[in-house]
């Protein structure tokens, strides 16, 4: 431990006038003992390390301890990040209420939306907002501490924090102005935090709250299900037939299969008030049998007789007389269908107001059951959850850093992560967690832990941020898990090619001037460098238009697939519109929606999603992106004056040519050359089939189904995404080019080989080279493939 320190500003402790409700919750938090601890380790060390499992109060109560100390004053706040968006907008307003203060005190900022103000004390922020910052004042002078959520999650950005902030603590110490770090993890595996001597030289102590965790039984299952979806729902209704009183969370793998199981649910187990009525003298079976402890909504059950008949039957009489042998005394039997079950979906696309459903109490006399992906294991305390249903699986986007290819595949959770996924069912009282799986399965093939992320995603984007902050020879950076060096390599080589980076002495790739306006943007290196190439503020429109659609999952192809196709096909126009492929299919999706909206409202966007097979959501939170970025490009070159209403005309021929020059330089390391007729048969594919070969893959890749260009196979494409189904390789959201632009837009990928009166480039299929102009010079650019 570190030796006791004066800290440079004096601290007043701040006084918080604290609801009663809020007193009370708190005082049942595992955390609140630990304050003294915590403080006293805060005050003495410049980092500490708070491990608590999910629910024990961290997140919530340790930026109030701080407050309360007196950590925050006119010229400094405590900062917090948290990997999710989500979490820093609800975790602001929870703590915001808990102190009693307004959003003004306590305050969020994420990607381009905030409420962050000159009087903010606490700020709720993501990973990302904080490296920004970092990247203005790298000292972080405006901060007294800052908290470091969910390291556990291993998030890249966290993970880079930590790496940074280790660096400005000491700069910090050595001004006498220290600041103060809190990583904060789940669970125990913080060694590449506290271990790690080229991050922190003087090992930060760990505190270790204590567990206040109910027991929970575990169930596996004999036999692990191949339908875990069908298990799952099977599961939950043995569940709410019966067993007693007691929230129920299911874990599935993602947004699609969640909706799925919340309507099945909901259609089996209704809940409609009339599930209550009174109804003529009718006995019916009800499974109700252990509800009859608890008042039904509207139903004195003071005001009733009841009667079992059997185990299973009741019915409910009212009982305005004593006297039991006299029939005329309408005898009022209740009926219940079924006992309704409060269903709730949670996902983290799903919006904040309805997400934070899962905190208010369900109606009375109904049980709640939330249907969750793994966004309830990690950040997220459901109250009173009493049953666990675990599939076991987990969805992970696979990626290979050499080749850029990624598929998403459903995989087996760590066993850290089941073990996590049980526990939130004894926060309250004693849980059971029904596993979907064998116990044989899980001991044999979950792993340990999951990979960090910087081991299992593309780390371009990373890289130049890290570039942008002079942090130049990446390989020597503290990471807390040091990602693989070829994945650094190829990144950085992805760089040049785009520009971004340029080749420096003393094996440092230094960034280009090119390289630091796209660090400006929060999106991929890719787009980053199309709004940096859109120099006319039409063209700008447009690429954010195609960049916010891009980047809402599940955009396309929505909610109703038949009618998305039949849409794709009369959109599908000649000349330069379908060139531009299915980035035009996505522009004019934006432009009608738009249009629609402009016309008649959400009523009309409904309509016309409707009538189009689109997703109102994706299209809505597409506009929201486009919003934000639109003004954040307003802020930083106010000259733009960018326009956030949606009023949208389709492009003109010569725009629609130039965004495919602009989309092509952004996606110079995605181009494509279709198969020459000899290459399909010395590769025995069938001559009619969009087969490609790419700069940088050995084998062939195939245009996508859902593509607009896979019939008319342009010779030369680039792609926004490829991915591997089934062995073969797929290539997605596909527009066409023209060869002759590659010597300008994608010089790199070109070699001049000779001069050449050559007044137009063309591409010769014998020697696969291209022949082209290059600035006036009449050149010979070749470029092989593969
Ligand atoms: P940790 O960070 O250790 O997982 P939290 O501080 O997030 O713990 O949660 C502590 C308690 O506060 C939990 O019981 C949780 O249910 C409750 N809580 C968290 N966020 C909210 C919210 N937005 N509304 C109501 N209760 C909340
Ligand atoms: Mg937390």
């Amino acid at each position: 431990m570190n030796a006791k320190r004066n800290c440079a500003v004096k601290k007043q402790p701040i006084l918080i006038n604290r609801t009663p409700e809020i007193i009370e919750s708190r005082s049942k938090l595992p955390i609140i003992g630990e304050e003294q601890v915590i403080m006293e380790a805060i005050s003495e060390n410049d980092v500490i390390i708070v491990v608590g499992e999910t629910g024990s109060g961290k997140t919530t109560q340790v930026p109030q301890f701080l407050y309360e100390a007196g950590y925050a004053n006119e010229n400094m706040m405590i900062g917090v990040t948290e990997p999710r968006r989500i979490a820093a907008i609800s975790v602001s307003q929870r703590v915001a209420k808990e102190l009693n203060e307004t959003s003004d005190i306590v305050s969020y900022l994420i990607r381009f939306e905030g409420n962050v103000g000159p009087n903010t004390k606490i700020k709720f922020m993501t990973d990302g907002v904080l490296l920004k910052e970092i990247q203005n004042d790298f000292l972080l002078n405006k901060y007294s501490s800052i908290i470091l959520d969910e390291a556990h999650e291993r998030r890249i950005f966290t993970d880079i924090l930590i790496g940074i902030l280790s660096r400005v603590v000491r700069l910090r110490r050595k001004r006498s102005n220290p600041l103060k770090l809190i990583i904060m993890s789940a669970t125990l595996k913080v060694d590449d935090f506290s271990k790690n001597e080229k991050l922190f030289f003087d090992k930060p102590p760990i505190i270790l709250l204590s567990s206040r965790q109910f027991p929970v039984t575990i169930h596996f299952n004999k036999i692990t299900p191949i339908d875990y979806l069908a298990e799952a729902y099977n599961k939950v209704y043995k569940i709410h037939t019966k067993l007693p009183a007691g929230a129920i969370l299911v874990f599935l793998t993602g947004k699609l299969e969640v909706r799925q199981l919340v309507l099945k649910l909901r259609k089996v187990f209704p809940y409609k008030e009339s599930d209550f009525e009174v109804g003529s003298k009718t006995k019916c079976k009800t499974n109700l049998k252990k509800e009859m402890s608890k008042p039904l909504p509207d139903i004195n059950l003071d005001d009733y007789d009841i009667e079992r008949h059997s185990d299973d039957e009741l019915t409910l009489s009212e009982n305005s007389s004593n006297d039991e042998d006299n029939d005329e005394v309408p005898r009022k039997i209740m009926r219940l269908t079924s006992s309704p079950l409060w269903v709730l979906p949670l996902y983290s696309m799903l919006p904040v107001h309805k997400q934070s459903k899962i905190f208010e109490a369900p109606p009375s006399g109904c049980r709640l059951c939330v249907v969750s992906t793994n966004v309830a294991e990690l950040s997220l305390t459901i109250p009173n959850v009493k049953y666990v249903v675990d599939c076991g699986k987990t969805k992970v986007k696979e990626y290979d850093p050499l080749t850029s290819v990624s598929r998403f595949s459903i995989v087996w959770e760590s066993k850290a992560s089941a073990n996590q996924r049980a526990g939130r069912a004894g926060r309250t009282s004693p849980g059971h967690c029904y596993r979907l799986f064998s116990s044989a399965l899980f001991n044999d093939e979950f792993p340990e832990w999951s990979l960090p992320e910087i081991k299992t995603t593309p780390i371009d984007n990373v890289i130049l941020q890290m570039k942008n902050m002079k942090i130049d020879k990446i390989i020597s950076f503290p990471f807390p898990t040091m990602p693989d060096k070829q994945t650094i390599i190829e990144a950085e080589k992805r760089l040049i090619l785009l520009g971004a980076l340029e080749v420096g002495n003393n094996d440092v790739n230094n960034i280009t001037p090119l390289g630091k306006s796209m660090a400006a943007f929060p999106l991929s290196p890719h787009y980053a460098k199309m709004l940096c190439l859109s120099k006319d503020r039409i063209l700008i429109q447009y690429m954010l238009y195609i960049i916010s659609a891009m980047s809402v999952q599940e955009y396309l192809p929505g909610e109703n697939v038949e009618a998305w196709k039949k849409t794709k096909l009369s959109w599908v126009v000649k000349g330069e519109f379908l060139l531009l492929g299915d980035l035009m299919v996505i522009l004019r999706s934006m432009g009608g929606a738009s249009y629609a909206m402009k016309k008649s409202g959400l009523g009309g966007l409904q309509e016309y999603c409707n009538k189009t097979g689109l997703h109102q959501k994706s299209i809505l939170e597409a506009w929201k992106l486009n919003n934000q970025l639109i003004n954040q490009l307003n802020m930083s070159v106010p000259s733009l004056k960018l326009n956030t209403d949606l009023d949208m005309t389709l492009p003109t021929p010569i725009q629609a040519k130039q965004m495919r020059q602009i989309i092509l330089a952004g996606f110079l390391d995605r181009v494509a050359r279709r198969l020459t007729t000899n290459e399909l048969s010395k590769n025995n594919i069938r001559p009619n089939k969009a087969a490609y070969y790419t700069s940088n893959l050995l084998s062939v890749v195939y245009i996508h189904n859902s593509s607009v260009l896979k019939k008319s196979k342009p010779d030369w494409v680039v792609y926004q995404d490829i991915f591997e189904v089934q062995n073969k390789m797929y290539i997605k959201g596909v527009t066409a080019i023209e060869p002759e632009w590659l010597p300008v837009y994608a010089n790199k990928l070109c070699k001049i080989l000779k001069v050449l009166n050559e007044p137009k480039p063309r591409y010769n299929e014998e020697t696969d080279k291209m022949y082209c102009t290059i600035n006036a010079t009449y050149g010979q650019a070749g470029w092989s493939l593969p």
